[in-house]
């Protein structure tokens, strides 16, 4: 575990203080495996198969690293436990903190790559961004995570250790009632296209979701995608969390040079398939997220368009100020003209909370993230 040196400012990067695990350890992480698979890794390991779910309990609800402090099981089989196994959550490189309260990890995994989490705290819950991939595939071009070149999928113990890390953070173990907790939400909008990196994205919510561990509702989880079309009913099917879809563009001309992926899987298909998500259903609309850029997407004649293309389905609007970052080609639309926008949405049914950003000034808000490595080396500016 590392340890963050104290910061009486409460804010900028506290720095590391201890390595990782040396590498010729080789005990393998408990962390990130289904139920099922820790069933059996430790039954091959000479356990019973009923201890699968005490340690899982130990794991997932307690928040122990330590098979130490396993009361329950005997001592000959924890020391055998921590012969074997570590209990490990990705490892913190810098924790900042904004003066709004987000904060941001950078995180390192074993390889060396890095990426960030966020944890956005509001009056009644706190909302953990968590990534899905180290930097992302898909260069939407005013998202500053698309000009990070460096791209791997994230591992299960890697995507839902982001959350143990940030309940580590706030002390938030064991797992508290679902009314009094400070991080009550995940939502999958760090770095990365999560439906292209599905399996083990499933893999970590579903750890998020069991109920005898962290135990988030899936109503309590969101995933949100840049328009992976084809995926979208495994979404309802093997998860049913909520969905968002990042649009910001109402006609294909405008959205194929925001979101490329458009060009493959383009408006229209993107929203029938939206209309067919399962728990669409009134109380459980489909967020679309909306950038507002400047002179590009922001006029009245696109606020009605928007009303129009999504009247057939149970549809929210999250219009989003444009977060600037070095190099970025956009600027972000003037207070009037989000406002105006917004009541246009508003009036054609359609409710459309303007977010206000958090964490600019830690770099945290939506699509400012970015790993600390990378940016170091220099940005890669788009022509
Ligand atoms: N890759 C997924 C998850 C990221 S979610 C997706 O694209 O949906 C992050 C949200 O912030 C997305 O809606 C994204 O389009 C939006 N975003 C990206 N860059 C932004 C920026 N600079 N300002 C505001 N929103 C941005
Ligand atoms: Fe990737 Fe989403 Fe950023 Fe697009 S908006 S580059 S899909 S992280």
């Amino acid at each position: 575990m590392s340890v963050l040196t104290p910061d009486p400012l409460q804010r900028g990067p506290l720095q590391i203080v201890e390595p990782l695990r040396g590498r010729n350890d080789l005990r393998r992480n408990l962390v990130g495996l289904s139920r099922e698979e820790l069933k059996a890794t430790l039954v091959e390991a000479g356990l019973e198969p009923f201890r699968a779910r005490q340690v899982w309990q130990w794991i997932y609800w307690h928040g122990v690293t330590d098979f130490g402090r396993m009361t329950n099981i005997a001592r000959k089989t924890r020391d055998r436990l921590a012969e074997l196994f570590v209990i490990e959550r990705p490892q913190i490189v810098t924790e900042q903190r904004s003066v709004d309260g987000t904060r941001k990890w950078l995180l390192r995994f074993p390889d060396g790559n890095e990426a960030e989490t966020v944890n956005i705290p509001e009056e009644d819950r706190g909302s953990v961004c968590v990534s899905s991939q180290v930097g992302c595939t898909l260069s939407c071009s005013f998202c500053h995570t698309g000009t990070q070149a460096l791209v791997r999928n994230l591992e299960p113990d890697e995507i839902v250790g982001q959350f143990m890390v940030a309940r580590d953070s706030y002390g938030e173990w064991p797992t508290p009632t679902e009314t009094t907790r400070m991080l009550s939400n995940i939502v999958m909008m760090g770095m990365g296209e999560p439906l292209y990196n599905f399996d083990n994205v499933a893999t970590a919510l579903k750890i998020a979701m069991d109920e005898q561990g962290i135990a988030l509702s899936r109503r309590r989880i969101t995933l949100s995608t840049s328009g992976v079309v084809p995926m979208i009913p495994k979404v309802g099917e093997v998860l049913d969390v909520n969905l968002a879809v990042s649009l910001h563009a109402v006609n294909d001309d405008i959205r194929d040079t925001l979101v490329p992926i458009n060009k493959k899987w383009p408006i229209e298909e993107l929203l029938a398939a939206c209309a067919a998500y399962p728990g669409a259903r009134n109380s459980r609309r489909i967020t679309f997220e909306y950038a507002m850029l400047k002179g590009v997407n922001d006029s009245d004649a696109d606020a009605r368009e928007l009303v129009r293309i999504l009247k057939p389905i149970h549809a929210k609007v999250n219009l989003i100020p444009f977060n600037p970052w070095p190099g970025a080609p956009y600027e972000c639309s003037s207070n009037n003209r989000i406002h105006r926008f917004a009541e246009i949405v508003n009036d054609g049914g359609l409710s459309a909370p303007v977010r206000t950003p958090r964490g600019r000034d830690i770099a945290a808000a939506c699509g400012q993230l970015k790993s600390e490595s990378v940016r170091a080396k220099g940005e890669r500016v788009r022509l």
